[in-house]
């Protein structure tokens, strides 16, 4: 089976190999206050900074999810309020989730097509900016002008999901103070753990919340990982995959670049092929999760058809659960199973006109 899920996702093919490294190594086993873990945990920051291009003053924690990501946003960095900007599932679930914990949200959400700009008066003073980076349920992104005329015109804590896109593309760091992603998308590992990645600006939020309240607060956790410890028993099998495959991958700009050649060459594919993106507008469209939409119909006959030439598309998702489907942009995954999907849907393009 090859797969185009957008997480989880399709590991790179080396992980098989790295388990059984990890497994010989004895890591596995170690204390997690021992100095072999931590000089391991150190090394892979190390790592992950430099392949990522993380500005030096951000630091970087694992954590278990991007879910949990939300709720230490939650718990740790909101003064009061938080506004969501959001235009699809995951940057509405966000919220949600948020308003169990602070009961104060705002919301403004945008168009499927729409570019996003800035409108300033609906931000208010200290409110914590929540923005989804990559909408994984409707193949949309934001772009980076967008951040860097929210970072000049506002000194509020910006926080950005970038769960399908982190690793994936370059992330304009510095202008936002909260980084987060869950591992099984475009690191190309297995689910369990999340990366968070935040700037001196939030540390100086968090401390002035001073919020100690939970094992997952950020200041006991930042307390944790200065020393490279964790707060808590650590996912150490994930934290050495992760360092693996930092040390394989190339520096992000040839990532984003070979994931921004392939965006367009599925792009102009789809349409060539006579597929209906479901994102109309080029300027906000991911380059990382491509959504196709249909009816209903053809979709399940795509999806069937797919999976029994051992290929699976990923489900649409949300309001588009039934209406279209997925395909995953992803560096784990290979030049021979991009050409292996093209010939399928090709294949299947040709099939609808003749019947
Ligand atoms: C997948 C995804 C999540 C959820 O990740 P979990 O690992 O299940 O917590 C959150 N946000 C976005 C944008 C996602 O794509």
């Amino acid at each position: 089976m090859i797969t185009f899920y957008p997480g989880p996702s399709k590991v790179y093919d080396e992980v098989g190999q790295y388990l059984q490294e990890a497994f010989e190594s004895g890591v596995i086993s170690a204390n997690h206050r021992s100095q072999e873990f931590m000089q391991m945990l150190e090394k892979t920051i190390h790592d992950l900074k430099i392949k990522l291009a993380v500005p030096d003053d951000y630091e970087v924690y694992f954590v278990s999810s991007a879910t949990e990501c939300w709720e230490i946003i939650a718990q740790s960095l909101i003064v009061e309020s938080s506004l969501h900007i959001y235009n699809g599932a995951f940057g509405e679930k966000w919220m949600d989730y948020t308003n169990k914990i602070s009961r104060n949200t705002a919301e403004s959400p945008f168009e499927l097509n729409e570019v996003l700009v800035l409108h300033e008066s609906v931000v208010r003073k200290n409110e914590v900016v929540c923005i989804t980076h990559n909408e994984t349920s409707n193949g949309t992104k934001v772009s980076d002008d967008f951040f860097a005329n929210i970072r000049k015109r506002l000194p509020n804590v910006i926080a950005v999901d970038a769960t399908s896109s982190m690793a994936g593309v370059i992330l304009p760091w510095e202008n936002a103070d909260v980084w987060y992603a869950s591992v099984q998308k475009c690191f190309g590992l297995p689910a369990g753990m999340a990366v968070m990645i935040v700037s001196p600006r939030a540390i100086q939020q968090a401390v002035m919340v001073g919020e100690r309240k939970h094992y997952n607060s950020l200041l006991f956790t930042r307390d944790n990982f200065l020393k490279f410890q964790t707060p808590y028993t650590p996912n150490t099998l994930g934290i050495y995959l992760i360092s693996k495959v930092m040390q394989q991958v190339p520096a992000i700009a040839e990532v984003d670049f070979r994931t921004k050649e392939r965006a367009k060459s599925w792009y102009s594919f789809l349409e060539h092929n006579g597929y209906q993106l479901m994102v109309e507008n080029e300027a906000v469209r991911s380059d990382t999760v491509i959504a196709v939409r249909d009816a209903k119909e053809r979709i399940a006959v795509l999806k069937k058809a797919a999976k029994q030439e051992g290929i699976i598309l990923g489900n649409g998702y949300g309001k588009e659960k039934d209406t279209s489907f997925r395909i995953a942009n992803f560096p784990a995954i290979n030049d021979n199973e991009i050409a292996t999907l093209r010939e399928f849907l090709a294949r299947m393009a040709l099939k609808t006109v003749n019947e």
